[in-house]
């Protein structure tokens, strides 16, 4: 079964968070290996091809975005998701349009940082080989997005959202789990940055979650990550 397992690398030069991380995912079936350095890092991308990285943005040799600079100029898609133990909205969003999967921000609960590993691990595989289905549909909860009828519906009652609207609720489906930055979502769907382009996605934004409803007690379907973007929430097992 070994050879099954899914290869992760950590780079955290904390020993302490580095020891507890490494023994939280080998409990969890993953293979780990480890490095204390950005150098150390870059050796063990290069000979051991890891599945995915869980990259520390504070390393003693060299900034952590440098290292994701370097691997994204390489052309490397490995799913990289950084630890950042700074509160830094910016730095986050800079991580995430280098090419970061996604973040986990420190201290962070084992449950939170195995659902991103394996969301990450999850989304690389699907744009690596399927791609959106054709007459696929979304579920989440009580909520149906029907990609061919462009439709959104909840607890089967049409929710009528313009055409923004619907592109950006679509463009968050497909990526969901995943933080998605402004400007990711802005490409996605405009396709071009402007001007006003934030301005716009936020209006859009305060619309379409007032359309999807506010439900006490219930989470949200798209959680508004402050000062860094939006993710749609990942549907449970059940549901897909
Ligand atoms: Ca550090």
């Amino acid at each position: 079964m070994t050879n099954n397992k899914y290869k992760l690398l950590v780079v955290e030069d904390e020993e302490n968070i580095r020891t507890l991380l490494s023994a939280l995912l080998e409990a969890n079936g993953y293979q780990v290996l480890a490095a204390g350095t950005g150098a150390m890092g870059k050796l063990l991308i290069t000979s051991h091809r890891p599945d995915l990285v869980l990259l520390d943005l504070g390393l003693p040799d060299m900034d952590g975005l440098e290292l994701l600079r370097t691997l994204r100029a390489e052309e490397t898609l490995t799913p990289v998701i950084v630890l950042s133990a700074r509160t830094d909205e910016r730095e986050k969003v800079t991580a995430l349009d280098l090419g970061a999967n996604d973040y986990v921000t420190k201290p962070f609960g084992s449950a939170e940082l195995l659902a991103r590993v394996r969301t990450a691990l999850r989304n690389t595989r699907h744009s690596a080989q399927e791609g959106r289905l054709p007459g696929g549909k979304f579920h989440l909860d009580d909520m149906v997005i029907d990609y061919d009828a462009r439709r959104v519906s909840i607890r089967g009652q049409e929710v009528r959202l313009t055409q923004t609207e619907y592109n950006i609720v679509a463009f968050l489906s497909e990526h969901c789990g995943k933080v998605m930055t402004y400007s990711a979502i802005i490409r996605g769907v405009w396709g071009y940055p402007d001007a006003g382009s934030v301005k716009r996605l936020q209006v859009n934004m305060a619309n379409i979650r007032k359309k999807l409803g506010a439900r006490p007690g219930e989470e949200s379907y798209i959680v508004n990550e402050l000062g860094v973007g939006y993710r749609m929430r990942e549907p449970s097992h059940e549901e897909k």
